[in-house]
C-alpha cells in the first residue's frame, strides 16, 4: 500500500499541487535526514494527510495538539521534526487554497445578496489587525468575543464623529491623558483635571475619579427615574 502511494506520488510529481489531502508518509517533499518518513503509530491513529495535522486556523498542530487529538505517545522532537519537514511551499499553498475557498462562500458567491455592506464586511475581515492593546485587555479578563464587540462599539454606538473618535482612541489607549502629557513634559502635573487630587490615567478619567463616579451615579439614578 505504502509502496503504491510512493509510486503514485512519484508518477504524479510536479503535476499534483499540494493540498490538504496530500499524503504525509513516504512523500518525497517531506524528508527527515534526507529520508522520507513513515510513523506507523501515527498512521494507525489516523494521521494520513496534511489535513490531519491542521488546526481549525489551518496552522499546524503543536506537539500538545497532536498528542491530544490522536492520544499518541510521541515525543516533542519527533513531532516538531515532522512538522518542520513539511516544506514552506506546502504551508503557503494550504493557506492560499483556503483563502480561495473561503471567498467562494462569501457573499459574492450569490450575486443576489451582494451588497456594498456585505462586501465591505468581508473585506475588512481579511484586513483586520489585532488591537495593540489586546494583551492588556485580555489581562483584564475579556474574552476574544467581548473584545471584538468592544472594538465594534466605536462605530456602532453613535454616528457622531467626535464621539466615535473618542471611543476609538479609548479602546486603542491613544487618549492624551494628563499622566501621558506630563511624561512628555507637556503638562505641569499629572493630576486629574476634574478633582485635582489623583493621578490621571485612563481608568481614573473614565471611572474611578470621584467627580466622574459621582456624575456617573447621578446620571444612572436620573435614568432610573
Ligand atoms: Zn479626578
Amino acid at each position: 500500500m505504502l509502496q503504491y502511494w510512493f509510486e503514485f506520488k512519484d508518477v504524479q510529481n510536479d503535476k499534483t499541487p499540494c493540498t490538504k489531502k496530500t499524503i504525509i508518509w513516504n512523500n518525497q517533499d517531506i524528508k527527515i535526514d534526507n529520508k522520507m518518513v513513515f510513523f506507523r503509530t501515527w498512521f494507525d491513529k489516523g494521521v494520513h494527510t496534511l489535513k490531519d495535522l491542521l488546526n481549525s486556523n489551518l496552522g499546524f498542530l503543536t506537539y500538545e495538539g497532536v498528542k491530544l487529538r490522536y492520544q499518541l505517545r510521541t515525543n516533542f522532537l519527533t513531532c516538531y521534526g515532522l512538522i518542520n519537514a513539511i516544506p514552506q511551499e506546502y504551508k503557503k499553498a494550504i493557506k492560499r487554497t483556503s483563502i480561495q475557498q473561503e471567498h467562494l462562500t462569501q457573499p459574492w458567491e450569490n450575486l443576489k445578496v451582494l451588497t456594498t455592506k456585505a462586501t465591505h464586511k468581508s473585506y475588512m475581515k481579511h484586513l483586520f489587525e489585532e488591537p495593540t492593546t489586546k494583551l492588556r485587555i485580555t489581562a483584564n479578563g475579556l474574552t476574544p468575543d467581548q473584545i471584538s464587540k468592544c472594538f465594534n462599539l466605536a462605530s456602532s454606538i453613535t454616528a457622531e464623529t467626535k464621539l466615535t473618535m473618542f471611543q476609538y482612541k479609548t479602546v486603542h489607549d491613544k487618549v492624551f491623558i494628563k499622566s501621558r502629557l506630563f511624561k512628555a513634559k507637556l503638562a505641569s502635573s499629572d493630576l486629574c483635571y476634574s478633582c485635582l487630587k489623583t493621578k490621571q490615567d485612563l481608568k481614573n478619567m473614565l471611572v474611578s475619579c470621584p467627580v466622574v463616579s459621582e456624575f456617573g451615579k447621578s446620571f444612572y439614578n436620573g435614568m432610573k427615574l
